[in-house]
């Protein structure tokens, strides 16, 4: 762990009581300990971690080497370059058809950044904000760190919004809703119906809507991914979008992104930043830049991968009997497993899995939703194969409780 209990002769130095009561990001960290056992030898397969295994397509490679070699590697704008602000807002405005202008877009450093800078533009303290379970990690503690109250709202039975529970959550201290698809973890992809649903009930009860659209281009029926600010002006002008680089374009470790939205809201993102963070790495605005004016050909063919992953390891854990809600967006499968959990609940389940098959996967209840696990497929078919296998034999041992000696 990177966090152990405060030194207790070191009283003057602990970590003040917000950073306390904030928990370790259960992805990172599960990803850093099956990295860990790998190292000591063990043959750990890794599927905890939500990242894709491609490289960055080549123009990006170039431009970032380009930047280096240039030399004028310096600050730039909080908010980002001139030139790839531009480029962003053409990219919303080609893709939502919907007409963005750079003045509505901050660059950050990752989607995470840009969605903590939102929070705390956006919350006041005790603000209510509506998140849809499963929900990806951070969501919640970034709301309580910007000082609001996240308030879970559970799904349905397919893993979509529940909009009559969603309706029923809000209060008048409700001040913003939370959105994600493609989802991460379950892979549901909202449609325009439920994005207008959802958009409608925010502007009947005034309020924003953070749309964290980081998969959005990881779709894999042929249907575009909606977005509240195709639904009308009104809800535009209430909205601000999360994207980045990491999940489009294999860019992890650029870490870049932006928010863009109504200006005042980008502009107060900006000017956190201007004092938290200085501005965005300058290499990977411009690798950015470089991968949204190029459309590379490498992200077509990595769609097609997780595609073809994504039907390999659905069938495969359907074979095994777990129920998997069908993903049609991101790279994550969901299925439940609560005929197999003990007291300890997912957790528990993750932890033995780990240990007794060396396969490293993430407990639902890090979504907010216990009765299941999430599976990263963003790595290769062979993996999968071996992890369905390794899954299946875990299974089977815990069918059979004897077997395993338990
Ligand atoms: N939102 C979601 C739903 C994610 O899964 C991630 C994954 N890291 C992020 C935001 C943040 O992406 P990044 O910080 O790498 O840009
Ligand atoms: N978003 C990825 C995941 O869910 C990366 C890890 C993280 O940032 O939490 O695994």
């Amino acid at each position: 762990m990177i966090f152990g209990a405060p030194d207790p002769e070191n009283q003057a130095m602990r970590p003040n009581q917000r950073v306390q009561k904030v928990s370790l990001s259960t992805t990172l960290a599960l990803d850093a300990r099956a990295k860990e056992l790998a190292s000591q030898g063990r043959d750990v397969i890794n599927m905890a971690v939500g990242e894709p295994d491609f490289n960055a397509p080549e123009a990006v490679q170039s431009a970032a080497v380009a930047a280096v070699r240039g030399g004028k590697v310096r600050y730039t704008p909080a908010e980002g370059t001139a030139s790839l602000r531009k480029a962003i807002a053409q990219h919303l405005t080609d893709t939502h058809g919907v007409a963005f202008t750079p003045a509505e877009v901050t660059v950050c450093h990752s989607a995470k950044h840009a969605l903590s800078g939102a929070c705390l533009t956006l919350i006041e303290p005790g603000d209510e904000v509506l998140v849809l379970l499963p929900a990806w990690v951070s969501y919640v503690e970034i709301i309580r760190f910007a000082g609001g109250v996240p308030v879970e709202v559970p799904p349905r039975a397919d893993l979509g919004p529940d909009l009559a529970r969603l309706a029923a959550a809000v209060t008048k201290k409700t001040k913003g809703i939370l959105i994600n698809s493609p989802c991460n973890p379950s892979g549901y992809v909202m449609t325009a119906a439920e994005v207008r649903a959802l958009s409608e009930l925010a502007e009947q009860h005034d309020l924003w809507i953070v749309s964290d659209e980081i998969y959005r281009r990881l779709v894999y029926e042929g249907e575009p991914n909606a977005s509240p600010v195709q639904v009308s002006e009104r809800i535009r002008a209430r909205t601000v979008i999360i994207d980045g680089a990491s999940k489009a374009f294999a860019m992890t470790g650029y870490r870049i992104g932006f928010c863009a939205g109504p200006k005042d809201v980008v502009a107060g993102v900006a000017k956190l930043h201007s004092q938290l963070t200085g501005c965005p790495n300058l290499v990977s605005q411009q690798a950015y830049e470089a991968a949204l004016l190029s459309e590379p050909r490498e992200v077509a063919e990595m769609c097609a991968q997780f595609d073809r992953r994504r039907r390999v390891i659905v069938a495969g854990l359907q074979k095994m009997g777990l129920e998997t809600p069908w993903p049609r967006g991101a790279f994550y499968a969901f299925p439940r497993v609560q005929s197999f959990l003990d007291a300890r609940g997912s957790g528990g389940f993750c932890e033995d899995l780990l240990e007794e098959q060396n396969l490293a996967v993430v407990p639902g209840n890090a979504f907010g939703v216990d009765d299941s696990i999430r599976l990263s497929y963003a790595t290769s078919l062979e993996t999968i194969e071996r992890a369905l296998e390794r899954l299946a034999a875990f299974l089977a041992r815990r069918r059979s409780p004897t077997k395993a000696g338990r």
